[in-house]
């Protein structure tokens, strides 16, 4: 059975909606690109002084590991020429694993479901577009619900694809 994974998508340097599109074509080689949402508009938290950023959430239906897909995500994203200068700073493509299926997973290099997740807007409102009712495991709140209760703050304008 393949695992329903959501991804979340960002990139704030260059041509960022082709950067998410060819992103997105090549997240086919990791198993079915099975829902995309919209693109959003979205404030920088963190590090402020650089520009907005545009982001999605994608669901992959996929027959991998999770250490697969973080390893093809990380080729994805250096074949996209991301080069790590600034932590939180600017980048051509970010990829970050949301849920992996109801899979808790704590490893040197991976914490699912991503530990900002539930705080973030700019991966909440996507997300809540294309899996309203998928559920936070280690949380017990549906993404819906999540969204829903985070306090006023970022802004995230939806734009259409
Ligand atoms: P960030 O997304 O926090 O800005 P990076 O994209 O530079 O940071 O990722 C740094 C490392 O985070 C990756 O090499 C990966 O090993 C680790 N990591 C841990 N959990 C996750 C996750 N859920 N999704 C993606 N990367 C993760
Ligand atoms: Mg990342």
């Amino acid at each position: 059975m393949p695992e329903a994974v959501y991804l979340s998508l960002g990139s704030n340097l260059g041509d960022r909606a082709a950067s998410l599109n060819t992103a997105i074509e090549k997240l086919s080689s990791l198993g079915i690109v099975a829902s995309v949402s919209d693109f959003y508009e979205t404030e920088p938290m963190e590090v402020r002084d650089q520009p907005w950023f545009l982001n999605c959430a994608v669901k992959l239906e996929t027959e991998k590991t999770a250490a697969e897909v973080l390893a093809g995500i990380l080729d994805i994203e250096s074949s996209m020429g991301r080069h790590r200068i600034q932590k939180k700073g600017p980048r051509t493509i970010d990829i970050d694993i949301l849920l992996f299926g109801a899979s808790i997973i704590q490893t040197e290099s991976l914490t699912v479901p991503h530990p900002a997740m539930h705080e973030r807007r700019f991966v909440l409102a996507p997300l809540a577009e294309i899996a309203p009712d998928a559920m936070h495991p280690a949380l017990h709140h549906s993404v819906r619900d999540l969204l829903d209760s985070l306090p006023a703050g970022q802004e995230v304008r939806r734009i259409a694809r």
